[in-house]
């Protein structure tokens, strides 16, 4: 949840505000007649701002995803984004992927080869990728990832500094590494909140 900063200019507080109250409704790119009809009609009155603008949150999870998309895993693809809360910057992104010099030609990506021939013990997680990359003190920060962090993330996002965690999927819940990952964040006094309706797609071509 959003607070309001004393920091922030004002507008950016009700912004916060409304945050909070509206449901996370955001389909990017989607077309739903009530959107349309909601545009069309503050576009006729003069002066008046956009009123369906993406929220704060919305649109941190929308870069997450667009990040995943840049992953060449081809079974997982995870985003991840990190942002000072006050004054709504991002940090760093980041998405899973091999270590620099580690060719993702070469190496492998399967999952079920003995250990040394799967991608395992060579992939580097959004949330490492984006914390590493920031190269700057997180404390306080938030994260946005598109799928709930590993215990391994866990750990370097506690220690991080990251205060709270915005995830879209948890699909591995109920295996060992995300438990271990939830006792940690619970211990550690990091939030986590579900924002399960962001959706993006991006189109492009070769
Ligand atoms: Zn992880």
């Amino acid at each position: 949840m959003v607070l309001p900063n004393k920091n922030v200019e004002s507008s950016e507080q009700n912004e916060g505000l409304k945050e909070k109250k509206s449901p996370m409704a955001s389909k990017i790119a989607c077309s739903s007649s009530n959107q349309q009809s909601k545009g069309r009609c503050h576009s006729q009155m003069k002066g008046l701002k956009r009123q369906d603008y993406l929220p704060w949150n919305v649109y941190f999870m929308a870069m997450a995803q667009v990040s995943a998309q840049r992953s060449k895993d081809p079974n997982t693809q995870v985003g991840a984004v990190v942002v000072k809360p006050a004054q709504k910057i991002i940090v760093s992104t980041g998405y899973n992927g091999f270590p620099r010099g580690v060719n993702d030609d070469l190496f492998p990506w399967n999952r079920d080869e003995n250990w040394l021939d799967s991608k395992y013990p060579y992939v580097a997680h959004a949330e490492l990728n984006a914390i590493v990359a920031a190269r700057s003190d997180l404390t306080g920060c938030e994260i946005y990832v598109t799928l709930f962090p590993c215990n391994e993330c866990a750990k370097i996002i506690i220690q991080s500094g990251i205060a709270k965690l915005y995830y879209l999927e948890d699909k591995y819940a109920q295996e060992p590494n995300f438990i271990a990952s939830k006792k940690m964040l619970d211990a550690a006094g990091i939030k986590y909140e579900s924002l399960n309706n962001v959706e993006v797609a991006v189109k492009w071509e070769v």
